[in-house]
Formats: structure tokens, C-alpha cells, sequence
């Protein structure tokens, strides 16, 4: 089952959204509400997705999923 939520790097961090994703993805810039209650601005570079995961966002995707929280 597919989660209901996606993971989108954005100021600075690795949050996750609830907002369905267009295909291809968002484009850079757009504005989105991520998990943690942050609206973060969407970064699509590629060193985006080695910043450091959102632990709140973290958090809230791992209780949505129903599983435990691993290592960040
Ligand atoms: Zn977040």
C-alpha cells in the first residue's frame, strides 16, 4: 500500500507532505505544506536530497505509515 504522503527537500531539510505530487514532481519553487506545519519552498537540486531528514516531519510520516521511527 502505497503512503499517503511524500517525501519533498525543501529550506534546508527533508520534509514530508501531504500534498498529492504532479507528475514529475513539483516544480522548483513552488510553496507546499510539509508535515511538520512548515510551508518550505520546494529545492529540486541534487544536493537536496542529502540534507538531513525533518524530525518532525519524520516523526508524523512514521505514525502515518504505522512504523517504527528509525534512524534518521
Ligand atoms: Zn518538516
Amino acid at each position: 500500500m502505497p503512503h499517503p504522503f511524500r517525501w519533498q527537500p525543501g529550506e534546508g531539510q527533508r520534509h514530508a507532505t501531504l500534498k498529492p505530487r504532479p507528475r514529475g514532481g513539483y516544480p522548483a519553487d513552488t510553496q507546499i505544506e510539509a508535515l511538520c506545519g512548515a510551508q518550505i519552498t520546494v529545492d529540486n537540486s541534487e544536493v537536496a536530497w542529502l540534507w538531513t531528514t525533518c524530525p518532525e516531519c519524520n516523526k508524523t510520516a512514521h505514525e502515518l505509515a504505522g512504523t517504527p521511527i528509525g534512524p534518521v
